[in-house]
């Protein structure tokens, strides 16, 4: 189990670095002997209340020996990070409901905040840390006990907690540390954290990296506006295994120094979350020749990603979009009526407190596993899955049923186009236009560049699938998660 993993690595290499960024740096042998002493000052804080404990902050060490101690106090921990906007802060910390929230930096609370929630802020954390009694092992989550929350982004509405447990993440850790390269080639290894404690692919870096011993390099958000100090960051921390969505991969390599010169020692660059464009792929092969790349796909309600490949030559030669992988062991997933369903051994036990939310997206089939309904489109072909898109960015238009996820494939397809997304142009339910945003290193926004797009789009696509819309634009929005920001997209049109 993870617990046993960590504690391994804690009792091997007491001084080997866990966790740097800007903010500090941490120990495996402090990282593991704050989290116990933690752990006993929640229990006695909260005596016998299980209620799952709200972690607030952005990269600080700090906020990995809470996530510990939670979970060594037999809580679940529910990661909230400073981006997040403070309506839904407080929607959510509300709705998780414990008397404490654990804050690794200064916050006030907000409008709506529940009165009576303690905040311990980071001094009172950090005392707590260093003084109590640690907390024996018999407090620990057991395997079935929920680990953490994580809240998804909730496209309608109000954001749903994805229960995950101690299993769930075991499982997932021991797949994720043989994935593309094996364990034993991970040991002791730097990993690159790039997504927010509060988005489900930094559960790939954070576990992969601590089951194995390695050293977890976090960009912080502000980071991400200075290149050269980021890249400069990455590079003193002699990165090996790389983890981000892949526009964050595509804002890197727009920098000519992002290659295998600034990092000689990457291994592997994992992507999940969103779709992994076969030129993205392609340049990071020239740019690190010596580098695996490796596509995941999975929601948060699996646990982060259950089908992973590595991405080959021949893959990228072929024309056609790449795959999102082989299905990890333990999992099951088929597809129905053109969705694809995952059951199997990380998915999450549901959405917290949300009966009814839950019995819509999760059922037991005729065999009598449990399944998880994704939203997504795909299909398999010679034992990989293929993502078509979401079933919701099925649009229709002119009565004809189009996935947008098609036209944006298409267009990454095209000469020089980097990065694409297509938004339906609404008025009101009905919509006008589809509208593409592009970046295109050769462009330069001309009617005949659009032109180009719209002709060449033709020789590959039905006519009513051409966007009548194209426009060029420096770089796709990104949300704080790292993922390309669509609403923002529609709301320009
Ligand atoms: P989240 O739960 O926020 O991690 O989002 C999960 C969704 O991201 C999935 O249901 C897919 O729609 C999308 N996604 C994840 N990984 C990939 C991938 N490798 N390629 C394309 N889409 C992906």
């Amino acid at each position: 189990m993870i617990l046993d993993r960590i504690e391994k690595a804690a009792g091997n290499f007491p001084e080997r670095i866990a966790v740097h960024s800007l903010r500090g740096e941490m120990t495996y042998g402090d990282l593991w002997d704050k989290s116990d002493r933690l752990a006993s000052w929640l229990n006695e804080k909260l005596n016998d209340s299980k209620t799952p404990v709200a972690v607030y902050g952005h990269k600080d060490p700090l906020m990995l020996v809470c996530f510990l101690a939670c979970v060594k106090s037999g809580r679940a921990y529910c990661p909230v990070d400073t981006s997040m906007a403070d309506e839904r802060i407080c929607d959510i910390v509300s709705t998780v409901g414990n008397a404490v929230m654990l804050a690794t930096e200064d916050f006030a609370g907000c409008a709506g905040f529940p009165e009576d929630m303690h905040i311990a802020g980071p001094e009172e954390i950090r005392n707590a840390a260093e003084n109590c009694e640690p907390a024996g092992q018999e407090s620990w989550v057991k395997p079935d006990d929920v680990f953490y929350i994580i809240f998804t982004s909730g496209s309608t509405g109000k954001p749903k907690g994805v229960q995950i447990t101690y299993a769930d993440v075991s499982n997932f850790a021991e797949w994720t540390s043989d994935l593309g390269t094996g364990r034993e080639e991970k040991a002791g290894a730097v990993f690159l954290n790039q997504a927010p404690f509060s988005f489900d692919l930094s559960v790939m870096d954070l576990y992969t990296c601590l089951a194995n011993g390695g050293t977890l390099r976090c960009i912080e958000k502000k980071m991400q506006n200075d290149h050269s100090l980021m890249l400069e960051y990455m590079r003193e921390g002699g990165l090996e295994y790389w983890v981000s969505t892949p526009s964050f991969a595509e804002l890197c390599l727009a920098d000519q120094s992002f290659d295998q010169t600034l990092l000689p020692k990457m291994k592997a660059f994992m992507f999940c979350g969103e779709t992994l464009s076969v030129r993205t792929a392609k340049r990071l092969a020239e740019r690190f020749p010596d580098a695996l790349v490796i596509n995941t796909y999975g929601p948060t309600e699996s646990t982060c990603a259950v089908t992973g490949t590595v991405i080959t030559a021949a893959m990228t030669a072929s024309g056609r979009a790449l795959p999102i992988g082989a299905v990890k062991p333990g999992t099951d997933i088929f597809i129905q009526d053109g969705e694809i369903i995952i059951a199997g051994d990380t998915l999450s036990t549901g959405y917290f407190r949300e009966p009814e939310k839950t019995a819509k997206a999760f059922y037991t089939d005729g065999e009598g596993r449990r399944c998880y309904r994704t939203g997504d489109s795909g299909y398999f072909e010679d034992g990989l899955l293929y993502y078509r898109g979401r079933i919701d960015f099925q649009v229709k238009f002119h009565g004809y049923r189009i996935e947008l996820g098609d036209i944006e494939q298409n267009l990454l397809g095209l000469d020089g186009v980097k990065a694409a997304a297509v938004i339906p142009d609404r008025d009101g339910d009905r919509i006008k236009n589809l509208a593409a945003f592009i970046t295109d290193e050769g462009a330069e926004g001309t009617f005949e560049d659009r032109q180009k797009i719209r002709n060449e789009l033709r020789e590959r696509l039905p006519k009513y699938m051409v966007p009548k819309k194209i426009v060029f634009v420096d770089s796709l929005p990104m949300t704080p998660n790292g993922k390309t920001d669509r609403r923002k997209l529609e709301a320009s049109l």
